[in-house]
């Protein structure tokens, strides 16, 4: 089997500083790494609130805001303005060629965030999909202005609440937005809260794991500061970043073995010919350390390392690293692999058990399954059972059930055709046909 070829030596380089990484990091009081993704209704104000928080956290400066002002309000729209700090950033990112969801980052007192924001077009749910893959928690917009709230139920809010909720989204932070066009109502907040609470609960989200917090974006009250309105002033509890910043240090698996899967790729650079970039799942890494490459099994050596462009001697679960490599030829290497520890590295496996949420018929049938930037050609080989949104248990008694109806949540044995580097609790996203079908989380 697999695992005998797998029995690497993982000692590391003699340039090796032998490091005890996990010293370090408490020694350097390095923030804690975040990432969310913004959910909620078409309209329910994401961008407006996204490009606020970035404005008020000075990471878009006044020059830029005062030019995004003057153009809107040229075309009417002077209400557009702080929406485009996200359009833009999404713009100059997409020329490079590595990232397909635009990304924003912000630092609080505790935390350094990365914002993997899918603004409400066309394509949002294959965006959102892309996000939930990748976040730690979700703050979930909500228009709470008469009428909107009621259509935002109806329409996408439930939908997104249950999608990050399948894919492994323990912990939502909901943003009850443009409270200022109701006169700051206690009453209309509390009502939005109570319908809200007992859909999440529904979908799965435990009480503890949901907060609260009346806002509004576009003038930024409670957002970075409190709200000074006088109808607000029932209001005692956290901004939103202080609620960003008061939630547990996010638990990351850092004693747990390394596993960094492949985002992109640099070759031909003089003096490291060979890099790899891409965020540290779990474990930590160090200069010297022996790696494995999955699926090709083939152990490398980490020259050097960089954390956003700057030279660093390790790096832990959480941060986006640029890991130079020695020792390994380019062939063994592809988007999407995963960089291990060699003394537990990751297996590679071609048959596996999720819970996922359907979003389209499901029967035994073909589909690509995609981790992250890893995706694999397989068959869903057998429908197991119907489970319970919230508790997650089989309903329906014992027979198999030979289709799934879109938004049920179901447990499926996906074949794949080539084996991959994966084990749970991964997120994948089944795709058929450039749809996505089905996502969850592997069992
Ligand atoms: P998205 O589709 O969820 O990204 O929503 P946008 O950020 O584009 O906002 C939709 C509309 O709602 C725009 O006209 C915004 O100016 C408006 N809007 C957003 N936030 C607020 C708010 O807090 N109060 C009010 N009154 N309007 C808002």
């Amino acid at each position: 089997n697999g695992v005998e070829a797998l029995k690497v030596d993982d000692t590391p380089k003699a340039t090796s500083k032998n490091l005890d990484v996990l010293a370090e990091f408490k020694k350097s009081k390095s923030k804690n790494a975040a990432n969310f993704v913004v959910i909620g209704h078409v309209d329910a104000g994401k961008s407006t609130l996204m490009g606020r928080l970035l404005y008020d956290l000075k990471v878009v400066d006044q020059r830029t805001i005062d030019r995004y002002r003057k153009e809107a309000e040229s075309m009417g729209k002077s209400s557009f303005a702080l929406a485009w700090v996200l359009d833009q950033g999404f713009e100059e990112r997409s020329r490079g060629v590595t990232i397909d969801i635009a990304m924003n980052k912000f630092e609080t007192e505790k935390t350094s965030f990365t914002i993997l924001d899918a603004p409400g077009h066309r394509d949002f749910i294959p965006n959102m999909i892309a996000g939930a893959a990748q976040a730690d928690f979700a703050v979930l917009v909500i228009d709470a202005s008469t009428g909107s709230f009621e259509s935002g139920l109806k329409g996408q809010t439930k939908e997104h609440a249950l999608l990050v909720r399948s894919m492994g989204v323990q912990r939502i932070i909901i943003v009850v937005n443009k409270l200022d066009t109701v006169n700051w109502s206690e009453e209309r907040f509390m009502e939005i809260q109570h319908q809200v609470s007992s859909f999440l609960t529904t979908a799965g989200f435990q009480a503890k794991n949901i907060a609260f917090i009346p806002c509004s974006g576009l003038l930024g009250d409670n957002i970075a500061r409190r709200s000074t309105e006088a109808a607000a002033s029932w209001y005692t509890g956290p901004t939103l970043i202080e609620e960003l910043d008061n939630s547990e240090p996010i638990a990351r698996a850092l004693d747990k073995p390394l596993r960094l899967t492949i985002g992109d790729i640099f070759r031909g650079g003089v003096q490291n010919p060979l890099s790899i970039s891409g965020r540290i799942e779990a474990g930590s890494l160090q200069t010297g350390d022996a790696l494995l490459a999955q699926p090709a099994g083939q152990k490398c050596f980490i020259k050097g390392l960089e954390i956003d462009s700057e030279p660093v001697d390790w790096a832990i679960a959480g941060q986006n690293v640029t890991v130079h490599l020695s020792g390994i030829e380019e062939q063994y290497l592809k988007i999407g692999d995963v960089l291990s520890s060699p003394s537990s590295p990751i297996q590679n496996i071609k048959q596996f058990t999720a819970k996922v949420l359907a979003f389209e018929f499901l029967t035994p049938m073909q589909v690509d399954v995609h981790r992250g930037r890893l995706h694999a050609p397989g068959t869903i080989k057998e429908i197991v059972a119907v489970l319970d949104k919230g508790t997650g248990t089989a309903v329906g008694g014992k027979k198999k059930p030979r289709i799934v109806k879109p938004g049920q949540v179901v447990r499926v044995v996906v074949e794949l055709d080539v084996v991959v580097p994966l084990e749970a609790p991964a997120r994948v996203v089944l795709r058929s046909n450039g749809e996505t079908v089905a996502a969850g989380l592997l069992e």
